[in-house]
């Protein structure tokens, strides 16, 4: 095969190259990044082995810059640092597998075997065309089980026709494939290997035409006439949690997975049924994976082999938890290194992971092996700080009630020993051992909740031998020392961190300013930090994220700022307000023209203050801005009974902006449901008095809440649940132990999903504003809460004065971004809550909830002021622009969003006829003439 080695350290390449060169590859050697791309995208390679750090262009970009331009071949990556976070970028970039330097050569080639087996289609280890092998770990090739002698040349050319067996390959095609870049022979020299391949296939039993020519093309492999059956891929996960096989299958989609639990299943299920694929793990015994193994490999002639993972423990050769003992052995003797058993099972199966698993990286490896769509993204591994940090404060709030938990499991035990265990005892024991295997390992806890399973396995038989009562006493203790050496590092700067005031970073310079605020802020439920300058502003926001951001960009003050303070205020403003997640930013300003405004709104200023601005104004702002971020963004309602979960996910979502609504009783669910309309659900599937599942049902019923997103989130896996779950119409399945980074990324993919559908359908797409179909059913909402609630709330009809005129004079493309511009000032103006809607042409609707009409139409009289004040600016031109406007208000003048559109509208004809540029709220006497 031919593989391009891009590494600049030049004893290494060479090391590798003569290993490379020894096993039949044909290798060249780029010594920098940009080589490296240039040969790849020049010449035909079957693998390439990236160095990372390289000069020029390092290892991941090239490889992310092959990847993105479609290129399909596998990528090794060699990586210096034994670091999580390189592998998953080196992955994530598209890197097909990594070895950390220094690497033993053994296992290098051996990976490379088991890359180049699985090309684009998965190979088995063993190539077969029929009857024809060949066995590329060591270059044996048979016919009908008769050895094959071959020149080292025509070997090349046969493991090439075999690895793509349908290929066509012209005679530059296999120059390409099969001679480095700077020895290419002439295309006779090929002509001439192919005759001698052919002979010796011949004199070996073999058909002439295996190697069949196919004329003015080149050539290929002889089709088989027996066509293969397609279906469904069938995966067999031997020796590794159900839970892990459920979760499998549910995330692969489109595969059928059976998980056995012994060797003795496995031995059953391999000779009875065709697999696609089988998840062998290190602990099976009688037999062992070894012997397993070779039934796979040996199961005859005509069946073609299938592609193994194997799963181990690095470093441990296989052997089985004993059942008197404890588990423990096997962490005593774990170290880094592979052993040479794994070493030789790597020979033989298609790709090793290695204990602990992670879920979503054999998804990944088995959908490649099989040639499946993962059915959304993939999972970043990385661990955001913010996330680590938050799981540290969920871990400091709950190892109390976590260590009350495992001493009820004691307690259990106790009992047991001393002979009696009552059944509410042992009842209470099996829920409390349930929690924490669902818990634990979301603390980083892994091994804790695989023993806290083993606890509640052992506690679900009715009675306990005294084998099983000491294993458990055994695992009890283990589990008790797991939890002391909790691996958490616990934000503990925040002194308490159990009640989460929204922090609010004041980036003041004006100190008397700063003071008020800080005064007025108290009772507010706001916690203050100031900064005087934007250095300090960005070390104190990489200390602690604050929720939101108070900039003064005030350049004529006295005061610490000046001018310059401006632009540097402006690019902070840009980062965090487009950051990731993004933050809030609230701009003051001495500054008045609207260009500021203009700029501030364009970076993604949430509101923009002018001065002189009174204190309380700027608290009204924040609050709004804060609910606002609430309210904008994404709601997700959690119903779970186990307060560390409702806990830990709020935790894991907030930063991304997501408001969660934690609910621990089901009985509340409708009335928390209607009220905060979240756009994303998630459920327990037990819960007191109600199951998820009917939760789930009930809202899949109801006309206003059937297409809203249900994700599971449990620590139940089995078959039937994770049945009944789908069947009563959930969207996604998560089961716990919670892991952050899957849970925040499948929650925004599908939020992504609907919003990308809502925007379409309910936005305007001139103005940016909602439209008319969305702000009826905005308004309904409202209406529902007014009456709940029994508060006011106004619905404004506004329309531009002589618009006409603007699209006589100046043309129509002139009043189009008018309109965008107006559309966008009313975004600006209002409350991220307040509801603002083009209801057509140049009509828009404006709806304030809690206000009654007279504050309504004060808030509008306002916005008349501003543009009277300042001119549109559009391009080159300035543009003074009026409206008019008409309010009505719930209840007094209707319930209907009808009747108080139609209260309205006859206001706004009042104020049209009364010389326009005005407001008039709606009263009952004002009937049209
Ligand atoms: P009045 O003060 O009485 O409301 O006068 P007006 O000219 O604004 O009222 P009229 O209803 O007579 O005209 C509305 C104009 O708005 C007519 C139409 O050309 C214009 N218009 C409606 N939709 C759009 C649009 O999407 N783009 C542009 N450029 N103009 C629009
Ligand atoms: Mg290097
Ligand atoms: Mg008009
Ligand atoms: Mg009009």
């Amino acid at each position: 095969m031919k593989i391009l080695l891009v590494e600049d350290d030049k004893p290494i390449a060479e090391a590798l190259v003569t290993t490379l060169k020894h096993q039949n590859h044909v290798v060249d050697v780029a010594t920098d990044g940009l080589l490296g791309l240039e040969l790849a995208e020049s010449c035909d390679y079957d693998l390439l082995l990236l160095d990372v750090m390289l000069p020029k262009l390092d290892g991941i970009s090239l490889c992310r810059k092959l990847r993105s331009s479609g290129y399909q071949m596998p990528i090794l990556l060699l990586t210096a640092k034994d670091s999580t976070e390189d592998k998953v970028k080196g992955l994530d970039a598209g890197a097909d597998d990594y070895l950390v330097k220094p690497f033993d050569l053994p296992e290098l080639t051996a990976r490379i075997r088991a890359l180049l087996r699985r090309g684009i289609a998965p190979l088995p280890p063993v190539l077969e065309w029929g009857a024809l092998q060949l066995n590329p770990s060591n270059c044996d090739v048979t016919y009908n089980n008769q050895p094959v002698t071959l020149t080292p040349t025509e070997y090349r050319l046969l493991e090439l026709f075999m690895r793509n067996s349908t290929r066509v390959y012209s005679r530059s095609a296999i120059l390409d494939h099969l001679w480095s870049f700077d020895e290419p022979p002439s295309e006779d020299t090929i002509r001439s290997h192919i005759k001698g391949l052919r002979q010796k296939l011949k004199s070996s039993g073999a058909p002439t035409d295996v190697i069949e020519t196919v004329y003015g093309l080149g050539y290929r492999l002889k089709p088989l006439s027996e066509e293969k059956l397609v279906q469904l891929p069938r995966i067999l996960m031997a020796g590794l949690p159900d839970e892990l096989g459920f979760w499998l299958q549910q995330r692969l989609g489109n595969a059928v997975v059976r998980v056995t639990q012994t060797g003795e299943d496995t031995r059953t299920q391999l000779r009875d049924r065709q697999w696609s694929l089988v998840i062998l793990d290190q602990h099976l015994r009688y037999p062992s994976p070894a012997e397993l193994l070779k039934q796979i490999t040996n199961k005859g002639q005509s069946a073609p082999s299938i592609p193994v993972i194997y799963c181990g423990v690095k470093g441990v050769e296989g052997y089985p938890i004993a059942p008197s003992g404890k588990g423990r052995k096997l962490k005593e003797t774990r170290n880094s290194a592979t052993t040479q058993q794994q070493l030789d099972t790597l020979e033989r199966v298609t790709s090793l992971l290695y204990h602990p698993l992670d879920g979503e990286e054999l998804a990944r490896e088995v959908a490649k092996l099989l040639n499946l769509n993962l059915p959304y993204p993939q999972t970043p591994g990385k661990q955001d700080p913010t996330i680590v940090a938050a799981i540290g404060k969920v871990w400091e709030r709950f190892k109390d009630r976590i260590a009350d938990r495992v001493t009820a499991i004691a307690q259990a035990t106790e009992a047991l020993e001393s002979g009696e265990l009552p059944p509410e005892l042992h009842a209470k024991a099996k829920q409390e051992a349930h929690k924490l295997a669902g818990s634990l390992g979301t603390f980083g806890l892994t091994e804790g909740s695989v023993i806290a399973r083993q606890v509640e396995q052992l506690l679900h038989s009715p009675t306990l031998d005294a084998t099983q009562a000491a294993n458990l006493t055994a695992l009890v203790q283990d589990l008790r020392s797991q939890i002391d050496q909790a691996p958490i590092e616990s934000d503990r700067r925040e002194g308490s961190p159990l009640k989460d005031l929204p922090v609010l970073l004041m980036i003041e310079g004006d100190q008397e300013l700063s003071q008020q605020i800080g005064l007025e802020v108290t009772g507010w439920g706001i916690k203050v930090v100031n900064s005087d300058s934007i250095a300090s502003a960005r070390t104190a926001i990489a200390d602690r994220r604050p929720d939101a951001v108070l900039l003064d960009l005030s350049t004529e003050d006295t005061l610490t700022f000046n001018p310059n303070n401006k632009k540097e205020g402006l690019t902070l403003l840009s980062e965090l307000a487009n950051g990731f997640p993004p933050l809030p930013v609230l701009v003051v300003t001495d500054q008045s023209r609207v260009e500021d405004r203009l700029e501030v709104a364009r970076l993604g200023g949430r509101a923009f203050l002018q001065k002189p601005v009174r204190p309380a104004q700027i608290i009204e702002a924040v609050l709004q801005v804060l609910q606002g971020v609430q309210t904008t963004e994404a709601k997700v309602m959690v119903i779970d009974d186990d307060p560390q979960i409702l806990s830990l996910v709020k935790h894991f979502l907030e930063p991304w902006g997501m408001k969660t609504i934690a609910l621990s009783d089901p009985q509340r669910f409708w009335e928390t449901l209607e009220l905060s309309s979240p756009d994303l659900l998630i459920l327990d599937i037990e819960l007191p008095h109600l199951s998820g599942i009917e939760l789930c049902q009930v809202v899949r019923n109801d006309p206003r809440w059937n297409s809203l997103p249900v994700l599971f989130l449990t620590a139940h896996t089995g078959p039937d649940i994770v049945h009944q779950v789908f069947a009563a119409g959930a969207d996604d399945y998560i089961s716990k132990p919670i892991v952050g980074p899957e849970l925040v990324t499948r929650i925004l993919n599908r939020l992504e999903r609907i919003q990308l559908l809502r925007n379409m359908a309910e936005t305007d797409p001139l103005t940016g504003v909602a439209n008319r179909r969305k702000s009826i059913t905005e308004f309904d909402q409202f209406l529902y809460l007014c009456q709940l609630h029994e508060q006011p709330m106004c619905l404004a009809m506004l329309d531009l004065d002589r618009f006409k005129q603007v699209n006589d004079l100046h043309g129509h493309a002139m009043g189009d971004a008018v309109l965008r511009q107006f559309g966008k000032l009313l975004l600006r103006t209002f409350r991220s809550k307040d509801i603002v809607a083009r209801w057509g042409g140049e009509e828009f609707v404006v709806g304030m909830y809690g206000m009654n009409k007279e504050s309504g139409a004060k808030r509008l009289r306002e916005l008349l002021q501003v543009l009277h004040a300042e001119p549109l600016v559009i391009g080159e031109d300035r543009l003074y622009l009026t409206f008019s406007g008409g309010v009505a208000q719930y209840l007094e003048d209707g319930k209907t969003v009808d009747t108080l559109y139609r209260c309205a509208d006859q206001a706004l004809y009042q104020a049209k006829t009364a010389g326009r540029d005005r407001i008039i709220a709606y009263h009952h006497q004002t009937e049209p003439g």
